[in-house]
C-alpha cells in the first residue's frame, strides 16, 4: 500500500506523473489536488496574465456594488477586530509609516496641494463654519507665561484655549510682541526659557469681564507674593 508521499498523478497538460507535491491542494480534485501540475499551471498563468487580470478588472467593475457591500459588511461585522489590527499595525510600523509619508509628501508636494485647494474651494462653507464652531468651543482659561530663568511671569486671560500660547510665540519669535518687556525677554534668554501654565480652565461661553476679574486677581496675588510680573495692566 503507496502511502501519500509515494503516490503520484499524471497531469492532464504535460502527461507527465509527478508526486501530489507537485500539484496544487484542491478540495474537489482527484487526490485532493489540481488536475493541471504546478509547472503547468504556472505557465499557464504566465502566458494568460493579461487576460486574466482583465477578466479580474472585468468582474471587479461589474460586481462593484456587490463587492463594496461585502466589503462593508465585512468591516462593520469586524469593527473591533479590524481597528485592533491596525492600531497593532502602526504601533509596530511607526518609523516605516511616517517615513513612507513623508516620502509620499515630498513627491506628491504638487499634488497635495492641489488637491487641499479643491477641497477647500468644494467645502469652503462647511469648513469656515467648522472653523467658527471649532474656535467657538476653545475653552476660556487663566495662564501664565513663565520665565523659568529669571521667574518673571505674564498673566493672562484668553477665550481661545491654548492657541493663544501659540498667538503669543508667533508674535514673540517675529519680534512684534506688544509687550516690550516680554518681547525682550524672550530675546534675550530664548524660546526654551519660557513655560505656559493653565492657572484655571474656564467654560468657552464665561464673559469677558468674568475673565478680567480672575486675571486681574491672579496678579494681585502674584504681586503680593513677592514676584515680578510683565504685565502692564497691573490693577491698583
Ligand atoms: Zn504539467
Amino acid at each position: 500500500m503507496p502511502n501519500n508521499e509515494e503516490q503520484t498523478k499524471e497531469c492532464t497538460r504535460c502527461g507527465q506523473e509527478k508526486p501530489l507535491s507537485g500539484f496544487h491542494k484542491h478540495k474537489s480534485g482527484r487526490l485532493g489536488v489540481r488536475s493541471q501540475c504546478k509547472v503547468c499551471r504556472e505557465q499557464h498563468y504566465q502566458e494568460n496574465r493579461d487576460r486574466l487580470l482583465a477578466r479580474q478588472k472585468q468582474y471587479y467593475q461589474e460586481n462593484q456594488d456587490k463587492i463594496s457591500a461585502q466589503r462593508k459588511q465585512y468591516y462593520q461585522e469586524n469593527q473591533d477586530k479590524i481597528s485592533a489590527q491596525r492600531k497593532q499595525y502602526r504601533q509596530e510600523n511607526k518609523d516605516k509609516i511616517s517615513e513612507r509619508d513623508k516620502q509620499y509628501r515630498q513627491e506628491n508636494r504638487d499634488k497635495i496641494s492641489e488637491q487641499k485647494k479643491q477641497h477647500y474651494q468644494e467645502n469652503r462653507d462647511k469648513i469656515s463654519e467648522r472653523q467658527k464652531q471649532y474656535l467657538q468651543n476653545l475653552p476660556s482659561m487663566i495662564y501664565e507665561i513663565h520665565n523659568t530663568m529669571t521667574k518673571q511671569i505674564y498673566v493672562g486671560q484668553t477665550s481661545y484655549g491654548r492657541r493663544r500660547w501659540s498667538q503669543h510665540k508667533s508674535k514673540l519669535r517675529n519680534g512684534i510682541h506688544k509687550n516690550p518687556q516680554l518681547q525682550k525677554s524672550w530675546n534675550i534668554w530664548g524660546e526654551d526659557a519660557f513655560r505656559f501654565n493653565i492657572v484655571e480652565e474656564l467654560p468657552c461661553d464665561l464673559n469677558k469681564e468674568q475673565l478680567l476679574e480672575k486675571e486681574a486677581a491672579l496678579m494681585l496675588e502674584h504681586i503680593s507674593n513677592g514676584a515680578k510680573l510683565y504685565n502692564e495692566n497691573i490693577p491698583e
